[in-house]
C-alpha cells in the first residue's frame, strides 16, 4: 500500500489540522489503512473513519425531529412473507402465481425490493418497462406497495428511505477533508447522499494498477472510480511476458483441506513470522472456517475471524438445532439424551446424573410426546414404590426411595420445562416455537466461552426482535424451516484484523490488508473466480435497464479476479497459493483456478507452463509435519500399511498388546478364552449349585441357541439399549399386541364358565371384550393416529375370530381348566426339574392355559401371535432351541402335584392372521422327556465348565443384540468350526450333543 499511504501523508501534511474523514465501506478497511499508517509514519493526526452508511445516520440524528428504527433484515424477510402469502391466497400474483411462498424465497424477494429501492425506486417510480413481462413488473410493483405500506404501519425505516431523507437534509461539509477508498461501493441513493454531503475537499487513494484484466469503468465524476497508482510486481501476475521483477510466492497443495492448513501453520512456524504479520484468505468459506476453528480451538491459536463463526460452532447454537430436532420429532426421547449427553443443557445441581436421568427415562418407556413424559414417570414411580414396600432390607429400602425422589423430580422437572414449549400437533404457532426456544437458551443453555455467550445473547435478540411479527399459525415442516433460517444463519465472534492473532477472512473484502505473510488457500477452479449465474428473480438484461447501480450478476467472476489481483498488488510481503486437489465428498480430482496456474507461471517465469506442468506438484495425504498423534499414524500409513509396531511402542499402549494377542488367538483352531472360554464361579451360575437361581425356559433356549451369547447377556449382564421410539405407521409393538391378545383370551374363557365355546353364540362377547382391551390400552399408548388405529384393530379383531372359530371345533374333545398359571413369578414357588443325573434345577414361568382332555389328560397351551416361520411338527427341539413346551409339561405335572406323565401333550397355537389358528402339538411322550432331559443337563454343564461356543448357524445371529460385540462374522470359517470340534473343550463337545437333537 505504499502509494497509498504516501498519498495519504501528503494529505495529512497539507491539512495538519483539520479534520479528515476517510470514508471506506467497511470500518475494519479504515482501521487497516489507519494501521498501516501508523507503521509507516508512527501516527496520525485528526483522521476519522466512516462508512456512508454511518455518515447518512449521522446526518439523520443531527438534522431531523424524527428518526425511525432501521429496519432489521430478518423483520423485513417476515414482513415480505406475509405479504407474499397474502396477495398469493388472494391470488392477487400473476408473475409469482405458482411459486410456493416458503422462508427462503421470501428472502430472495426482499433482497430485491431493497436493491429495487437503494437503486432508487420507489411503488410510484418504478421503470416497469425495464421488467421482461408486465406480470413480473405489476407483482413487484405490488408486493413494494405492500412493502411500503409496512414500513409505514409499523414505523421502521430501510436503507433506501434512510438515504433518502439523509440526502434531503444533507449540506457540504465545507469545514473537512475528505478522503475516499477507491473502488467504493455504492447504491445509487448512497452515491446520491454522498453527492449532496461531500465538500470541494475531496481526495480519492489510489490503488495500483494492474494489466491483463478487466477493470471497472467509471467516470471520473462517479464517486465508485478509481485512482491508480504505480503497479507492483504482482500487477502483472496476468501479463507474466512483462514481469518486471519475481515477487515472493510460493505455492503449494494437498489432499485434504486439513492437510492444507497444517502445512500453512508449519510455513508460519519454519518462517518464525508473527501470528499478527500473518493473514489467511479464502475464495469460500468452508470448510475452510471450520478447519481453522478446529485447530485453533485444539491448539489454542488466537485468531480473528473477519466473517465470523456459524452458530452452530456454539453450544447455545447447537441447543437450538438439538431443540428443533426435538420438536420435530414430537420430543422424541433419544434427542433428549443426546443434547443432555452433549453437555448442551444445564441441569440444575440438585439434578440426578446424567446417566441416571437416561435410565429412567428409558426404562419408564417415555419414548416421545409432552403428556407421555409425565405419565410414564409417574408409573415408573409407582413401580419403584411397590418395590420399595416388597424390599426385605433397609438397605434396598433406601435404594427404592432414593429412585422415587429422583423420578418425582424429574417428572416435575419436565412439567416445568414443558410450560414453555408448545405441544406438537398438525399446526404449529410460530411465536409459541420461538418463544419456547428463546426461553430454553435462556435458561437452560449452557456456555463455557466467549464465542458461546456471544451466540446466547444473538440468538435471544435474534427471536426477541422478530416475537411481535410472528403471530401465525402454520405447519411444523414450514414452522421449522422458518426457525431454522431465521436462526441458523446468523454468524458471531466476527473480527477485524488484532494484534496478537492470526486472521483469516475473504479474499473479496481485503484489498487494504496490512500484513506481510499472505496465505490464499482454496484456489481451486470450482472456488475462484465463482461462478457468475443470473438472479433468476430480476436478470441481468432487467439490472441493466433499471440501472441505478445495481449490481451485474453476470460480471461476478471479472470482479472477483479484479479484487483478487488489487489484494494481491497491494502486498509487500511473501504470498502462498495452495488448494486441495481431491474432493472427499465428491470422490474426485479438483483441478486448480486459473490462477493458480499463473501463478506457477510467475515463479517458473514460463509464461506457456500449462495445467499438465502444474499436476507435478507434490500433493501429500498426510501432515508432512506432526502437529496430533494422528499424524504420526497417518505418516507411518501412508508410508507403509503393514508397518509392524516396534516394542517401544506397544510398551506405552498396553491395549494395542491385549489386541494383538486377542487377535492372534481368534485365528487359532483352538478353543480360547478370546472365544468365549471362561473361569466359571460354579456357586454361583450353575443352578444346580445355586437354588436360588431360578431359570426361565426363554433363557435356556438362549443358552441352547447361542452359548455366547447367553454369557454376554446373564454372566457379563450386557443389555442392549432400548430405546422407546414413536412409529407413525404402527401403534403396538410385537410384546405388547401378544399380551393384549393373551389377555382378551383369558377374559373371555373366563366369561364361559364352563361352557364350551361356540362361535356365533360368543363373537359378540370376544369383540366387546377386545374393544374394552384396546380402549385401556389407547388410555396408556395413544395410537399414532386413526387410521393406523383402525387397522390394528381390525387386525386384532380378526384373531379374535379366528381363535373363537378354533376353540369351538378345538374345544370338543377339552375343557380349558387353567390360566395363565405361573411358577417361580408372582409369589407362586418355582418348579422343580430333576435331571438324569438326580440333581435339581429351580425354573419358572406362566403357562397361558392347561386343558384337560375328554379322557383326562392334560394338554399345554402356548398363545403365539407371530409368524410360524421356526415352527415344524417333525423338528421337536430344533437343537434345543424349543424347549419350553417340555419345560412346561414338567413343570405343571410338579406344580400341581400331576402324576408324571399326565401331560401328554404341549402345543404352539397360533390363533392369529399370520398364523391361521395352526397348531404345532409335541407328544410328551417317554422318549421326548428322556432327550428333553438330556438336553437340560447337557446345556447346564455347558454352564459348569464355562464353556461358551458361539452357535454353529449363522442364521442365530440374523435377530440377535450382540452381534457388533462378538463380531462373529471376522471368524473365517474354516477356524470357527475347527474352535467347534475342539474336543478338549467339554462344555463345546456337550453343546454338540444339544443340537444333535432335532
Ligand atoms: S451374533 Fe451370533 S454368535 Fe454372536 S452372540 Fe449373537 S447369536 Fe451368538
Amino acid at each position: 500500500m505504499n502509494a497509498l499511504i504516501d498519498k495519504l501523508h501528503n494529505i495529512c501534511k497539507e491539512y495538519p489540522l483539520k479534520e479528515k474523514i476517510l470514508i471506506v465501506d467497511t470500518h475494519s478497511i479504515g482501521q487497516e489503512i489507519k494501521q498501516a499508517y501508523v507503521n509507516e509514519y508512527g501516527h496520525v493526526i485528526q483522521l476519522k473513519t466512516n462508512t456512508v452508511h454511518n455518515l447518512a445516520v449521522d446526518v439523520m440524528n443531527q438534522k431531523s425531529n424524527h428518526v425511525l428504527p432501521l429496519i432489521e433484515q430478518s423483520i423485513g424477510t417476515q414482513f415480505i412473507y406475509h405479504i407474499l402469502k397474502d396477495l398469493n391466497e388472494n391470488k392477487e400474483l400473476s408473475y409469482f402465481l405458482d411459486l410456493e411462498v416458503t422462508p427462503s424465497f421470501s428472502s430472495s424477494i426482499h433482497q430485491s425490493i431493497s436493491q429495487l429501492r437503494l437503486a432508487g425506486y420507489t411503488k410510484d417510480t418504478l421503470k416497469k418497462e425495464a421488467f421482461i413481462s408486465s406480470e413480473k413488473a405489476d407483482d413487484f410493483q405490488r408486493i413494494m406497495n405492500r412493502y411500503e405500506e409496512a414500513l409505514r404501519q409499523y414505523q421502521f425505516m430501510d436503507k433506501a428511505h434512510l438515504f433518502r431523507e439523509a440526502s434531503n437534509l444533507a449540506r457540504p461539509q465545507n469545514n473537512a477533508v475528505f478522503i475516499m477508498q477507491s473502488n467504493l461501493t455504492l447504491t445509487q441513493l448512497s452515491h446520491d447522499f454522498l453527492q449532496q454531503f461531500l465538500s470541494k475537499n475531496v481526495f480519492k487513494l489510489p490503488l495500483p494498477a494492474v494489466y491483463g484484466v478487466s477493470i471497472p469503468e467509471h467516470e471520473e465524476k462517479d464517486l465508485r472510480s478509481i485512482e491508480w497508482s504505480a503497479p507492483t510486481a504482482f500487477s502483472y501476475l496476468y501479463h507474466v511476458e512483462e514481469l518486471p521483477k519475481k515477487p515472493n510466492i510460493t505455492l503449494f497443495t494437498a489432499k485434504t483441506e486439513e492437510v492444507e492448513i497444517k502445512q500453512v501453520l508449519q510455513q508460519i512456524k519454519q518462517s518464525e513470522a508473527a501470528l499478527d504479520d500473518t493473514v489467511i484468505f479464502y475464495p469460500k468459506a468452508e470448510p475452510y472456517i471450520t478447519t481453522i476453528y478446529q485447530l485453533s480451538e485444539k491448539y489454542q491459536i488466537p485468531v480473528t475471524f473477519e466473517d465470523g463463526l456459524s452458530i452452530l460452532y456454539s453450544q447455545p447454537g447447537r441447543l437450538v438445532a438439538g431443540l428443533i430436532k426435538w420438536l420435530k420429532e414430537d420430543y422424541n426421547v433419544r434427542t433428549f439424551i443426546e443434547m443432555m449427553n452433549e453437555g448442551l443443557i444445564e441441569l440444575p445441581e440438585e439434578a440426578p446424573s446424567k446417566s441416571k436421568i437416561s435410565k429412567y427415562l428409558r426404562d419408564a418407556k417415555v419414548g416421545w410426546s409432552q403428556s407421555r413424559y409425565s405419565r410414564q414417570l409417574e408409573q415408573l414411580k409407582i413401580q419403584m414404590q411397590q418395590k420399595q414396600i416388597k424390599a426385605e432390607n433397609e438397605e434396598l429400602q433406601e435404594y427404592y426411595q432414593k429412585q422415587v425422589n429422583d423420578i418425582t423430580w424429574l417428572k416435575t422437572w419436565f412439567q416445568r420445562l414443558f410450560r414453555s414449549l408448545p405441544i406438537v400437533g398438525s399446526e404449529l404457532n410460530y411465536q409459541d416455537i420461538l418463544q419456547g426456544i428463546s426461553t430454553m437458551v435462556k435458561k437452560h443453555a449452557k456456555t463455557t466461552s466467549i464465542l458461546d455467550e456471544l451466540a446466547k445473547a444473538e440468538l435471544i435478540e435474534e427471536m426477541e426482535a422478530i416475537f411481535p411479527y410472528a403471530n401465525e399459525t402454520l405447519r411444523p415442516f414450514e414452522a421449522f424451516q422458518k426457525v431454522r433460517e431465521l436462526l441458523f444463519m446468523l454468524r458471531v465472534h466476527k473480527s477485524g484484523p488484532k494484534p496478537g492473532y492470526l486472521h483469516v477472512g475473504s479474499y473479496y473484502n481485503g484489498i487494504y490488508h496490512n500484513r506481510k505473510n499472505v496465505f490464499i488457500v482454496g484456489l481451486d477452479n470450482h472456488a475462484f473466480p465463482g461462478e457468475s449465474n443470473e438472479d433468476p428473480l430480476i436478470l441481468d438484461k432487467e439490472r441493466k435497464q433499471l440501472n441505478g447501480f445495481m449490481p451485474i450478476l453476470q460480471e461476478n467472476s471479472t470482479n472477483n479476479l479484479f479484487a483478487m489481483l488489487q489484494l494481491l498488488a497491494q502486498t509487500q510481503g511473501n504470498v502462498f497459493f495452495s488448494y486441495c486437489t481431491f474432493s472427499i465428498n465428491d470422490n474426485r480430482t479438483v483441478n486448480p483456478a486459473h490462477i493458480f496456474l499463473q501463478g506457477y507461471r510467475m515463479i517458473t517465469e514460463n509464461p506457456n507452463a500449462d495445467f499438465e506442468e502444474l499436476a507435478k506438484l507434490e500433493s501429500p495425504l498426510t501432515s508432512p509435519a506432526t502437529f496430533e498423534a494422528k499424524d504420526y499414524w497417518n505418516q507411518l500409513l501412508e508410508k507403509d500399511a503393514n508397518i509392524r509396531l516396534e516394542q517401544e511402542l506397544l510398551n506405552s499402549y498396553q491395549n494395542l498388546v491385549f489386541g494383538e494377542e486377542a487377535e492372534e488367538a481368534r485365528t487359532e483352531g483352538e478353543f480360547t478364552h478370546f472365544d468365549g472360554k471362561v473361569n466359571i464361579d460354579r456357586d454361583l451360575f450353575d443352578p444346580r449349585q445355586n437354588e436360588k437361581l431360578v431359570l426361565s425356559s426363554g433363557r435356556l433356549e438362549r443358552l441352547a441357541t447361542c452359548p455366547y451369547s447367553y454369557f454376554l447377556e446373564n454372566i457379563l449382564k450386557l443389555k442392549p439399549i432400548e430405546e422407546t421410539e414413536f412409529d407413525p405407521y404402527s401403534w403396538l409393538d410385537a410384546p405388547t399386541r401378544g399380551s393384549l391378545l393373551h389377555s382378551i383370551f383369558e377374559s373371555y374363557y373366563k366369561t364361559l364358565d364352563g361352557e364350551k365355546p361356540t362361535y356365533k353364540k360368543h363373537l359378540e362377547t370376544i369383540l366387546t371384550i377386545a374393544k374394552k382391551k384396546i380402549d385401556e390400552q389407547k388410555a396408556i399408548q395413544p395410537p399414532p393416529s386413526e387410521r393406523v388405529l383402525e387397522r390394528e384393530m381390525n387386525d386384532i379383531y380378526q384373531c379374535c375370530r379366528i381363535f373363537l372359530k378354533e376353540e369351538e371345533s378345538y374345544s370338543e374333545g377339552y375343557q380349558a381348566k387353567y390360566f395363565e398359571h405361573a411358577f417361580g413369578l408372582n409369589g407362586a414357588e418355582p418348579a422343580t426339574i430333576t435331571l438324569p443325573a438326580g440333581e435339581t434345577i429351580q425354573v419358572r414361568g406362566i403357562v397361558d392355559r392347561v386343558d384337560q382332555s375328554n379322557d383326562g389328560h392334560f394338554h399345554i397351551i402356548d398363545y403365539k401371535t407371530g409368524s410360524t416361520y421356526n415352527y415344524h411338527d417333525k423338528n421337536q427341539f430344533r437343537g434345543g432351541r424349543q424347549l419350553q413346551h417340555f419345560i412346561y409339561a414338567l413343570a405343571i405335572e410338579e406344580h400341581l402335584k400331576l402324576e408324571a406323565g399326565t401331560v401328554k401333550e404341549s402345543s404352539y397355537y397360533f390363533p392369529s392372521v399370520k398364523g391361521l389358528g395352526e397348531r404345532y402339538v409335541r407328544n410328551q411322550d417317554n422318549v421326548l422327556r428322556t432327550n428333553g432331559l438330556d438336553i437340560l443337563e447337557k446345556l447346564i454343564d455347558v454352564i459348569k465348565h464355562g464353556h461358551f461356543s458361539m452357535t454353529d448357524n449363522a442364521d442365530d445371529c440374523t435377530f440377535c443384540d450382540f452381534k457388533a460385540v462378538c463380531r462373529r462374522e471376522l471368524y473365517p470359517q474354516e477356524t470357527l468350526k475347527q474352535k467347534q470340534m475342539d474336543s478338549l473343550a467339554e462344555g463345546v463337545q456337550k453343546f454338540k450333543g444339544v443340537r444333535a437333537y432335532e
